[in-house]
């Protein structure tokens, strides 16, 4: 795979990941800030959160639009 790094956002697919990590993230913090959460929200939160970074990861590797 060729890799341009002209600086454009050249994927879309990457670009949903990425903001479904960020999503997950603030939204972990935003309940963690509001109430204390139990250990098994926190882990529910925590497994989301650690799905969606895989998902990018993979995307990365698979897709190698990164570099
Ligand atoms: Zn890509």
């Amino acid at each position: 795979m060729r890799g341009d790094s002209n600086g454009v956002l050249s994927c879309l697919e990457r670009e949903r990941l990425e903001e479904e990590l960020t999503e997950a993230r603030s939204r972990g913090r935003n309940l963690s800030r509001l109430r204390n959460l139990t250990p098994f929200e926190r882990a529910a939160l925590e497994g989301r959160e650690q799905a969606a970074q895989t998902r990018l990861q993979d995307h990365d590797e698979e897709h190698g639009c990164q570099r």
